[in-house]
């Protein structure tokens, strides 16, 4: 009998999945591969396209450069599981039948319930948000003057909100354009919840590149020109970029699996409470013990690796493998500067120090980037893609 077996989502799990599936499926598996898009994105660059959108072409690959003849592709939007049917539901299409879907639709913008601020922000979750946030930029620089400067205000100092204001400090420079930049956060330091190291080195090449920090106060409601506070000074914006929170996709709204905010719990086989339905990435909640692992890229690259195994598994009825995700250490850009914390050794060779910056942290940027564009495509898409990493 043939197993139909379906991937959601082309981002890091899903292509990543992909490319694993094709060599663990053996004859007796029919793959297809459904997403809105008929690329993958390298996501975690995304920011780069604030500056310069000629960078998309080098941050994204056409599916057919990851998926065999034999792999299906279908360019639809997703809008519904049902497990009982085992059906995918697409917008404006047949449904889709299964019998082992991997969820891997990521994540949307969460809003907290913060009166305005859906409204009156952009987002960075594609390549469509990202050309819009260039575009937003570019119209409010040119109406701006140094008397009066374009007030670019970012929500969020998590990983995307810090590439983010790098990028925006970048666009500034390249283009001598009036722009003031401000980085807005809740808690009381950028990149919460981790390293005070990593913190101040993030916070001192900001503050270089010349982006206002404001910590320590969350926006208690957003309007059409200024956000305000729980506690400081209104912040008036032209451009409000808000990155400050995820939340799981209205395609899982009706989905009868356990999840939490439309993320699907998976335990460390990435097998949800529907042992049909696999899930990895950001759309997934992984339980790895005391935390679940972390929504990265980092983190979907090596789930991708695994549950390919895993579903050729299930469905030659073998026991799965767990998965154990390890932090392999965090490199962060700021504009063309980056800051690396707490690598992992490679190649034997380990590092002195837990926090560096300069030419090794960005090429490690470049590298990791470059990396995946080789495993999904070939070196040779990575040679072309290095320049614009
Ligand atoms: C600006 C930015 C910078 C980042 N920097 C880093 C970093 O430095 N390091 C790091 O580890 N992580 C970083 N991240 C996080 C990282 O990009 C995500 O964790 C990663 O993309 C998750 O991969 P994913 O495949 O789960 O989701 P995604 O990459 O979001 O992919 C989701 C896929 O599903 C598709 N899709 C969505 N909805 C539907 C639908 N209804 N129907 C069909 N298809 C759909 C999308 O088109 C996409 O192909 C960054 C994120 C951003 C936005």
């Amino acid at each position: 009998m043939t197993e139909n077996v379906v991937v959601l989502g082309a981002g890091y799990a899903g292509a990543g999945a992909i490319n694993k599936l094709q060599s663990e499926l053996g004859r007796n598996a029919r793959l297809t591969w459904i997403a809105d898009v008929d690329y993958h994105l390298v996501l975690h660059e995304s920011h780069r396209v604030i500056r310069d959108p000629n960078v998309r072409s080098d941050i994204t690959f056409p599916v057919e450069e990851i998926a065999d003849p034999s792999t299906q592709f279908i360019q639809a939007e997703v809008t519904g599981l049902d497990t009982d049917e085992r059906i995918v539901e697409l917008a404006g299409e047949e449904d889709i039948e299964y019998d082992y879907v991997l969820v891997a639709l990521g994540t949307k913008t969460a809003y907290y319930g913060i009166p305005g601020l859906e409204e009156h922000s952009l987002t960075l979750k594609s390549l469509d948000d990202a050309l819009d946030i260039h575009e937003a930029i570019t119209e409010a620089s040119q109406e701006a003057t140094r008397g009066e400067p374009a007030q670019v205000v970012i929500g969020g100092a998590g990983l995307s909100g810090i590439q983010t204001a790098g990028e925006v400090a970048e666009f500034r420079d390249a283009r001598r354009a009036p722009i003031d930049i401000h980085l807005v956060e809740a808690l009381d330091e950028i990149f919460p919840g981790n390293d005070p190291e990593i913190q101040q080195a993030l916070r001192k090449r900001l503050e270089e590149a010349g982006v206002q920090i404001h910590t320590d106060d969350p926006i208690t409601e957003a309007k059409e020109d200024v956000i305000e506070f729980d506690e400081g000074e209104p912040l008036e914006h032209d451009v409000l970029v808000w990155t400050g929170g995820i939340t799981g996709r209205d395609a899982l709204d009706d989905a009868d699996v356990e999840k939490e905010h439309n993320r699907v719990h998976a335990d460390a086989t990435f097998q949800t409470s529907d042992d049909r339905v696999f899930a990895i990435g950001d759309s997934a909640i992984i339980d790895q013990g005391d935390q679940p692992a972390p929504p990265t890229a980092q983190a979907a690259w090596q789930a991708a690796d695994v549950v390919g195994e895993n579903i050729a598994r299930a469905i030659e009825g073998r026991p799965l493998m767990t998965w154990e995700f390890e932090d392999k250490g965090t490199v962060i850009s700021v504009g063309e500067k980056a800051v690396a914390h707490k690598i992992k050794p490679a190649f034997g060779i380990s590092l002195p120090v837990d926090t560096f910056g300069g030419i090794p942290a960005q090429n490690l940027k470049k590298m990791i980037a470059a990396r995946w564009i080789a495993d999904i495509t070939s070196w040779n898409e990575a040679r072309k893609s290095w320049s614009s990493l």
